[in-house]
């Protein structure tokens, strides 16, 4: 079946809760036994499978289970997990094969908090993280180390939107017997088939996205078979859960994922594409670009753009960031992405072994699903703005 048919029946069973279309919201820590008979069934099933029907609100709900078996389906893994945030689901799937004495493997460009754990809590923990190019593709040959034990990815890297060759870098990991994890936030299961590429745990924030409403916080890890025990271990024994609210609120915004991001990622580029005719613009960051150095590997292996890119002034512009941020009237100034609405954020990101070529001139974009005619307009006036 087709994503647009799975996307629709994926984690539902309405014969389960009489009829009703959606999963409803189980809000439950304690879970009732009706004798010892079925609190014995209880307990042995949650040492044999670690995952009971119903058990324990901590083990999960049958709304944090539709999510997670709605996002497996969908990415095409064996299972999935839920988190309270794309960052725990990120650290989690870290930790879940790294430990005391192991090298792990990041790309310079990798989300922000990731790359915080990476000097602090991880240094404390013994696991030694080193930075690598995200263009290495095959190159990462030589960072591997007999200790590596995950190399992880990121495509297109957080707000410069850098392209990595999934399969060059995972056909290398696998044969020094690491772990491919990848952030898979800006492509989602539908414009990405991570485990096509040979990724073995694939991470969501699906505060974006998934949730696309900006009201909830959210993060899945999805694995292969052969990785799921380690990461079922770490989730569990972590006490990662997530509200049964939350999930719900993903449940409900995953029915229209397809549609949302047809909309916003053919708008992105046509923003995207209005931008590279600035006089005031020196770069369009953005692998769905021709001229993108990450547009081939993007054509080769994506099925679609989100609505998430970069654009960054010319220098004799720069100055004038904050005055063009300001004088937009639909890109609202925040974090964040993935929901319904247009936003602008400046960015500076910071590197470690690459080199960031636009230092006080970088501007994030997310499109949102306004008329983009009307997103361009919004843009005319704030640069009529900077040069007035
Ligand atoms: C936002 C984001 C995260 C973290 O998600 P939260 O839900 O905010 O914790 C991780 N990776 C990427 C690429 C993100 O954009």
């Amino acid at each position: 079946m087709k994503d647009d048919t799975r996307i629709v029946h994926a984690g539902r069973h309405p014969e389960n809760f009489r009829g009703a279309v959606n999963t409803p919201v189980y809000r439950t820590s304690t879970v009732i036994s009706q004798n010892m008979d079925e609190w014995d069934r209880k307990h042995r099933e949650q040492a044999s499978t670690y995952e009971p029907d119903l058990f324990y609100g901590r083990y999960g709900t049958p709304t944090s289970k539709a999510l997670q078996e709605a996002m497996a389906e969908l990415e095409g893994g064996f299972k999935a997990f839920v988190y309270p945030s794309g960052v725990s689901a990120c650290v989690t799937a870290i930790l879940a094969f790294a430990g005391q004495g192991d090298h792990v493997l990041v790309p310079d460009s990798v989300y922000g908090p990731v790359r915080r754990i990476s000097g602090t809590m991880f240094k404390r923990f013994g696991i030694e993280v080193e930075f690598y190019d995200p263009g290495i593709g095959s190159g990462i040959e030589a960072r591997m180390r007999p200790q590596t034990r995950v190399v992880y990815t990121e495509a297109p890297g957080s707000m410069t939107f850098e392209m990595q060759d999934i399969p060059a870098i995972a056909a290398v990991a696998h044969r020094h017997g690491a772990v491919v994890v990848m952030d898979n936030t800006w492509a989602t299961p539908l414009l990405y088939r991570a485990f096509d590429h040979g990724v073995d745990v694939s991470v969501h924030a699906a505060t974006k996205y998934v949730t696309g409403h900006s009201d909830a916080m959210l993060g899945v890890a999805t694995t292969t078979e052969a990785c799921y025990e380690r990461l079922k271990a770490a989730t569990l024994d972590l006490g990662q859960v997530a509200s049964p609210d939350d999930c719900y609120l993903a449940l409900r915004g995953l029915r229209t994922l397809g549609v949302r991001l047809r909309q916003q990622g053919g708008a992105a580029i046509r923003v995207a594409e209005w931008l590279e005719t600035r006089p005031e613009v020196t770069q369009v960051m953005s692998p769905a670009l021709p001229g993108d150095p990450g547009h081939a590997i993007w054509k080769r292996d994506f099925l679609g753009a989100s609505g998430l890119f970069a654009f960054a002034l010319k220098p004799e512009f720069a100055g004038s960031r904050r005055t063009f941020i300001d004088a937009l009237k639909l890109f609202a100034l925040g974090g964040s992405w993935g929901g319904y609405e247009s936003l602008v954020m400046p960015i500076d990101p910071p590197r470690t072994v690459t080199q960031y070529a636009y230092p006080g001139a970088g501007v994030r974009l997310h499109v949102g699903l306004e008329d983009v005619d009307d997103l361009i307009a919004d843009l005319d006036r704030a640069f009529a703005t900077v040069a007035s």
